[in-house]
């Protein structure tokens, strides 16, 4: 199934006005169609899996922007630091602290997200603000990490006061926690991209709308 590419350009030229970055999500999509894409001029791509990461990446330009966007275990993290561009999913010390190490040994700094947990969903991942402030006490002692914001993902739900209601608790821990300059608050994805905006987002991760559905 080929790009929606009309629904891409006039997203894009959208988000481009309003100074928001576009991240095209393409987990389970095919080579073929992230290239299609990049022809068209696009360069943030955002995956979710290490391994179908690692085999895109290789057949792929290297000039794309590559952000990991999925839950990141421990073990996988070595393969994924020398070319990513963002991790948006960082939910613990442990995880960290490994970024932190995988960094250090080829001298790359690395740019991470806190993801924190807004949804009524017990499957998402996330830090609480307790967690959150914890972590960020720690940061400053990582020194191959660069902390630039938050990232988070809110309930699947039809209503969109719920949706509203927590991306707004994340812009508030924004405000309070993010970085002073230029920090990113990651949130909003196809089905609630113009909600988050509007209560604060500065980076839209977009699957289905650009790529069509996922099976
Ligand atoms: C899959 C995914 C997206 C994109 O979802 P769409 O609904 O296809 O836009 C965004 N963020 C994360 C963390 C995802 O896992």
């Amino acid at each position: 199934m080929p790009v929606l590419q009309e629904q891409y350009l006039s997203l894009r030229k959208d988000l481009s006005k309003r100074k928001i970055c576009l991240v095209a999500v393409s987990k389970l999509k095919p080579v073929l169609e992230i290239q299609e894409l990049y022809d068209l001029g696009q360069r943030d791509f955002g995956e979710n899996y290490v391994q179908e990461l690692l085999e895109k990446a290789e057949h792929l330009p290297n000039d794309i922007r590559w952000h990991y966007i999925g839950h990141l275990q421990t073990n996988k993290v070595k393969q994924i630091v020398p070319f990513v561009q963002l991790i948006h999913s960082v939910d613990s010390l442990k995880l960290a602290e490994e970024i932190n190490k995988q960094a250090k040994k080829i001298d790359k700094k690395v740019d991470i997200l806190l993801q924190v947990y807004i949804a009524e969903e017990e499957t998402k991942f996330g830090l609480d603000e307790e967690e959150l402030k914890a972590l960020l006490e720690k940061l400053p002692s990582l020194s191959h990490l660069r902390y630039r914001g938050l990232m988070g993902m809110a309930s699947f739900s039809d209503d969109p006061a719920q949706v509203r209601k927590e991306f707004s608790q994340l812009n508030q821990l924004f405000k309070k926690y993010g970085p002073d300059e230029d920090g990113i608050l990651s949130m909003g994805m196809s089905s609630d991209h113009e909600i988050a905006i509007e209560e604060g987002s500065n980076l839209v991760r977009i699957g289905s709308l650009i790529f069509g559905e996922r099976k």
